[in-house]
């Protein structure tokens, strides 16, 4: 990035106050020559990696992907056997990694997620050890490959969570590298809060394979270890799974399964085919109804194995367990059919690409063709015995899933949702492709669960769908995802603002200057309220701010269009600005550089109120903080006047930290003076926006 520090201004400046549309009140124009010190924030700039994007056509200024733009893709084909026993994994994969970006590679970047757990490697909280991934064999097109020092030749070399391989052939673009890699594991109990097991009935099965590493248009490989709190940075992938557990156990996954006939029993089939259509609860499995030959098919010398295949996913995790309930349901989305982004996008491109952003204003809105309506089955694994709150599970997900396919205007793309109720495995909840897995909350409130599972399947939509790197900008899938949980608990839980009440642990923490900033990688936050408040609280609240700004219409089909333009790429906070300011029709970079590069605090304040002794009154409102943020005003007079009066950013920018408003004689006199009536302004201190003082909320 650019200049990003703080600037500090000293300007001369004239202030003409101005003119006030109403029709009781007068205009009054009054100079005074005074001295301010306040902050400007810097224009936002792209680093050198970004600019080489936007001239290679990769990313476009509009927010868009650019007309070349490129991301590699994997395919996975993955045999694994899980002991459920002992906890330990046995896995062969064969990766073949489609190489398209305009780059030589000497070698190549695989995660090891598992290696979290391996002592001696780097983590930034303590973790169970299991020893890690051990690597069986390895081979590159076909060659083996044995672990060394890559600097003395081909081979493969692991440092913590990741390994680099190196083929015998440099990879040139175009060309696809296939590894074939045998590997085990055993699974830890409790992996990061994410994964695991509990009391070796139930598996939460993730970062469980060989994953390549993502070789992007930014940053080239991002080689960023699993350290434990940021979370995942994928390429979009097939996979092709087949996982063996024991007869009677379960498992469902990313993806589709294959064999269904193969692994159930007859009568869970007829269960799985009404639920696919039904409204409401289908129970599959109750727990005494949990054996081999009722729910599972008896399988082949005691074990079962499950094909899955799941296209163009982030990821690939699957769940098993010979003890849960098995609830189903479905939900009902709009049956949508998308423009195929990659034939389209030259056609709707626009002209003026890298000048003056006119022409780019006019980029077609990406809409889609709905017939009918289609059903996403719902699938709800829990036990009984400890999580009684998730009896009500089923409903959650399936309005979880109606709700946000109707707010993005982007349906559920995939044919099921599952939760897993993970107890001992994690206290909140986890998010992968087509599954989630959440604590059991016991003694809690139903909408406790509810909302964690809003929260939940609200990342299927972002990163799932729209591919953002959750370590270097967590606040981009956390901000968008908390925000999608609070306008979904409006719906639900009515009669709070939940938007505000995250607000306002926001703002406790700006009050008290614990913040830090949002452009920030999630490894590198310092102990304390900084990175939940940067990652979730505070762009929430941001996503809200800014929707008051930009007007509700206007905010939405950016949004909207956003997760349309980028669903299956990778966009980056940049691309994210640029398509918001594409529908502003404006600059937001005072927005952007005040509350996602700084952490700059915003307090407006209702000054002084002085009448006059014909009537009317000079009202001062002052910005006391240093980040930019328009105000709105809402007088009231003894004549029954009630105005709302806006002041833009623009004064602030030009270096004015107070503003006076003219009420005219004919008003009476001032009653009230109120600042952000609506209440979603990111203000520090609400106390100070009300005359008389203590007339607030
Ligand atoms: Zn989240």
């Amino acid at each position: 990035m650019g200049q990003m520090d703080r600037k500090l201004v000293t300007l001369v400046f004239t202030l003409v106050v101005s003119l006030w549309a109403g029709c009781a009140v007068g205009a009054a124009a009054q100079q005074q020559d005074e001295v301010v010190v306040r902050a400007i924030p810097a224009a936002v700039g792209y680093s050198p990696e970004f600019d080489r994007a936007l001239q290679r056509g990769w990313r476009s200024e509009t927010g868009a992907p650019g007309h070349s733009y490129w991301q590699n893709s994997t395919g996975y084909e993955i045999e694994a056997r899980l002991d459920p026993e002992t906890a330990k994994l046995e896995g062969t994969v064969q990766i073949l990694y489609a190489h398209d970006a305009p780059a030589n590679l000497n070698s190549v970047l695989i995660h090891l997620h598992q290696n979290l757990h391996r002592e001696g490697s780097p983590r930034s909280s303590e973790q169970d050890i299991t020893g890690g991934v051990t690597i069986t064999r390895l081979a590159a097109d076909g060659e083996e490959l044995s672990e060394r020092p890559l600097e003395e030749g081909p081979g493969w070399e692991v440092d913590g969570t990741l390994m680099q391989v190196r083929p015998t052939i440099r990879l040139e673009p175009g060309d696809t590298l296939q590894l074939d890699i045998d590997w085990e594991m055993v699974l830890p109990q409790r992996g990061a809060g994410r994964m695991g097991h509990s009391n070796n009935e139930v598996y939460l099965v993730a970062y469980w394979f060989p994953k390549m590493g993502v070789f992007d248009d930014l940053s080239g490989w991002a080689a960023q270890p699993y350290l434990g709190n940021a979370e995942f940075y994928d390429d979009f992938g097939n996979y092709k799974v087949s996982i063996s557990v024991p007869t009677g156990w379960t498992v469902m996954a990313t993806g589709e399964l294959q064999n269904p006939e193969e692994v159930f029993s007859a009568i869970t089939l007829d269960q799985l085919e009404a639920a696919a259509v039904s409204d409401t609860l289908v129970v599959i499995a109750d727990a005494a109804s949990r054996g081999a030959g009722t729910v599972t098919a008896e399988g082949t010398d005691g074990w079962l194995n499950y094909h899955f295949s799941a296209e163009n996913v982030r990821d690939f995790v699957w769940t098993t367990s010979n003890v849960q309930r098995w609830d189903a349901t479905s939900a009902e989305v709009a049956n949508q059919i998308w423009p195929d982004a990659d034939t389209d996008s030259d056609d709707r491109e626009s002209d003026d690409r890298e000048s003056d952003g006119a022409e780019d204003q006019a980029l077609p809105i990406i809409e889609p063709v709905v017939d009918g309506t289609r059903r996403v089955l719902i699938h709800s694994f829990w036990r009984e015995d400890v999580a009684p709150l998730w009896a009500e599970q089923w409903r959650h997900g399936q309005q979880a899933i109606e709700f946000h396919s109707e707010y993005t205007a982007y349906s559920y793309p995939w044919s099921h949702m599952t939760s897993v109720e993970g107890r001992d495995i994690i206290e909140g909840g986890m998010e992968f492709p087509m599954m989630t897995v959440m604590g059991a909350y016991e003694g809690q409130d139903a909408s406790d669960l509810y909302n964690v599972t809003a929260h939940e399947i609200g990342h299927m939509w972002i990163p799932m769908i729209v591919g953002t790197d959750e370590k270097r900008h967590a606040w981009m899938d956390e901000g968008a995802t908390t925000f999608l949980e609070g306008q979904s608990k409006m719906e639900h839980w009515p009669g709070v603002d939940h938007h505000r009440v995250g607000a306002r642990s926001y703002l406790q923490v700006s009050a008290a200057r614990q913040e830090q900033a949002l452009m920030r990688h999630g490894d590198y936050y310092e102990p304390g309220p900084g990175y939940g408040v940067a990652s979730y609280l505070k762009p929430a609240a941001l996503m809200v701010a800014l929707r008051d700004v930009m007007g509700e219409e206007d905010w939405l089909t950016a949004y909207r269009t956003f997760i349309a333009e980028w669903s299956f790429k990778k966009p980056s906070p940049w691309d994210f600005f640029n398509t918001f300011e594409r529908f502003a029709e404006d600059d937001l970079d005072w927005f952007w550089t005040s509350f996602y590069y700084e952490t700059w605090v915003m307090d407006h304040a209702v000054g002084r109120v002085v009448s006059k002794p014909t009537g009317g009154a000079t009202v001062t409102i002052e910005d006391r903080g240093d980040a930019i943020f328009p105000a709105r005003v809402r007088i009231r007079t003894s004549n029954g006047m009630d105005f709302v009066h806006e002041i833009p950013v623009y004064h602030w920018l030009a270096g004015n930290d107070h503003y006076e408003i003219e009420v005219a004689p004919a008003a009476g006199s001032v009653m009230r003076v109120e600042l952000d009536p609506g209440g979603y302004a990111p203000d520090v201190d609400r106390q100070n926006n009300f005359w008389p003082r203590g007339s607030g909320e």
